[in-house]
């Protein structure tokens, strides 16, 4: 591991400042299980590591005002995937965080790591893109909020500015009952990144959600209103129809050692089946526990 400089800001003025004066040779660390494979390896060679774990507005914890879940950016994958108000409104990213790496990561890992190392395998980014997650970035300007549909730029790069930094990730509640599902292929159990990760919701008003991920350079967000998925009595080719057309941005390296592109193309037209059929199954259960 080659040298570096290491601060731990005890606010965020200062983490911006060192942000802003150190330039993009600067690193931030949060639980670092990204990160510090990365310093061993060679692959990441800052000048400056941030530990961004000290500041008072990262910091972990998980709070609802107004309609909008606030999730602080050192809130680890464990947490997330225990607390009430993430698994009451939003199953599908407490489903995600569940099955990110091991106990151990998942006691380290936290959710502004998992989105800014930008990684297109991300559990937490297709339920965070279904569930239209608003990313509150800090920089030298002041503070800006990041539909996380614009957030993921390719593989390793965000939209954020080399001197800004994630706060916290909001979450709008959402105003009518949704059925959501998180599912992922992997080579094995246990530790492994998915070879598609894939998440879907379907609401009352009949408007489905499909997120996927490790299928291209960054996840991708579809939308069908045509209504056709979630309707019980629309025939299954024209469901096909509609599935492969939200299924176009799927674009698998053929050079991933992880799955061929034949496998992942496979294995997303699965999962999305399988979710969109499971969304539907919790709406339903959701509409009959309120009857
Ligand atoms: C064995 C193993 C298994 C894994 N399994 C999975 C898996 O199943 N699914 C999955 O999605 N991931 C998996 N991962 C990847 C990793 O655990 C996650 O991406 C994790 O959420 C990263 O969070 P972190 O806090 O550890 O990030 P760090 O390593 O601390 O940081 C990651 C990147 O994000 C930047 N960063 C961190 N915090 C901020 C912030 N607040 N603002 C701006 N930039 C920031 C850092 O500068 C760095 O570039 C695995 C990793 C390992 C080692």
């Amino acid at each position: 591991m080659r040298t570096f400089a290491y601060e731990r800001p005890v606010s965020l003025a200062d983490a911006v400042a060192l942000l802003d004066s150190h330039g993009p040779s600067t690193r931030l660390l949060a639980g670092g299980t990204d990160l510090i494979i990365r310093l061993r390896d060679g692959s990441a060679r800052p000048g400056m590591v941030i530990d961004v774990k000290r500041i008072p507005e990262l910091c972990p914890e998980i709070r609802e005002r107004d309609g909008v879940l606030t999730i602080g950016a050192t809130t680890v994958m464990a947490d997330l995937a225990a607390n009430g108000l993430v698994r009451r409104h939003f199953e599908a990213l407490a489903e995600a965080a569940s099955v990110v790496g091991s106990v151990q990561i998942r006691n380290r890992a936290t959710i502004a790591g998992n989105i800014c190392n930008a990684s297109p395998a991300a559990d937490t980014a297709p339920p965070l893109l279904v569930y239209g997650a608003v990313v509150v970035a800090a920089g030298p300007h002041g503070s800006r909020r990041i539909p996380i549909s614009e957030f993921f730029v390719r593989s390793g790069l965000t939209s954020l500015e080399p001197n800004e930094l994630v706060v916290a990730i909001e979450l709008p509640v959402p105003a009518s009952l949704t059925g959501a599902v998180h599912l992922r292929r992997t080579r094995r159990r246990g530790h492994d990144l998915a070879s598609v990760t894939l998440c879907c919701s379907v609401n009352e008003a009949g408007v489905t959600r499909l997120a996927y991920g490790s299928v291209g350079p960054k996840p991708v967000l579809e939308q069908d209103e045509t209504h056709v998925l979630a309707n019980p009595s629309a025939p299954d080719d024209a469901k096909q129809v509609v599935l492969e057309r939200m299924f176009a941005e799927a674009s698998p390296s053929k050079r991933s050692m992880r799955a061929s592109p034949e496998y992942r193309m496979a294995m997303l037209r699965l999962l999305g089946s399988r979710a969109m059929r499971t969304a539907i199954e919790r709406l339903a259960e959701k509409r009959g526990a309120q009857a």
